[in-house]
């Protein structure tokens, strides 16, 4: 049996990483990547946890040395996902995880056809709007940049293996749980 690749894509405010961390709970085995990113640390989040928070110079190297499985720039910020933790974890047997946007997703689909594709949805633009509004985590300018993007990102909904609306965290990661194992 291989291990899977599966990506959890959507746009910003669906839940992805509620939904992604409720699933490491239920499925222990699974491991979950870790990105790199330039943008701001938001309080609560742990350096090497959440993400690798860097510099635009040292993402660029990152870049530049080719030890980037994708990457992109979202919302003026750049995210990427480093390839040798990956690559360790699959050789392992180890199922992964990636939690990323649109662009990238469409980068690790070009690179490993194999690989799981899971688009997550709000049951509606108002709730979109409403969840990435009461998250309290940007401004007013960061929040309207992400819902420009996330116009574009619902269009792609068609490229993915499957899509899920998330109503309900734990009804999402029961779904997903049953498609990567289905998939196995
Ligand atoms: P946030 O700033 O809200 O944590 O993330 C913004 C967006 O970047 C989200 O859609 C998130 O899934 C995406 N993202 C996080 N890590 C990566 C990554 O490594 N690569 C790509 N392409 N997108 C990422």
């Amino acid at each position: 049996m291989t291990a899977n690749l599966i990506v959890v894509s959507g746009p910003s405010g669906v839940g992805k990483s509620t939904v992604v961390k409720e699933l490491k709970e239920r499925a222990g085995s699974v491991w979950v990547s870790v990105s790199m990113t330039t943008r701001d640390q938001r309080d609560g989040e742990v350096h090497g946890r959440e993400y690798f928070f860097v510099t635009r110079e040292e993402f660029e190297e990152t870049v530049r040395m080719g030890e980037m499985l994708e990457w992109a720039e979202f919302a003026g910020n750049l995210y990427g996902t480093p390839a040798q933790p990956v690559a360790d974890k699959l050789l392992e047997g180890t199922d992964v995880i990636l939690e990323i946007e649109l662009q990238g997703a469409r980068q690790v689909r070009a690179r490993f056809p194999q690989a799981k594709l899971v688009f997550l949805k709000p049951p509606s633009w108002e709730v979109l709007v409403e969840r990435l509004t009461n998250r309290g985590t940007e401004t007013l300018e960061t929040i309207s940049r992400r819902l420009e993007v996330a116009k574009i990102e619902l269009e792609a909904e068609a490229e993915f293996d499957v899509s899920v609306v998330n109503h309900e965290v734990i009804a999402t990661a029961e779904t997903l749980l049953d498609f990567a194992r289905s998939h196995s």
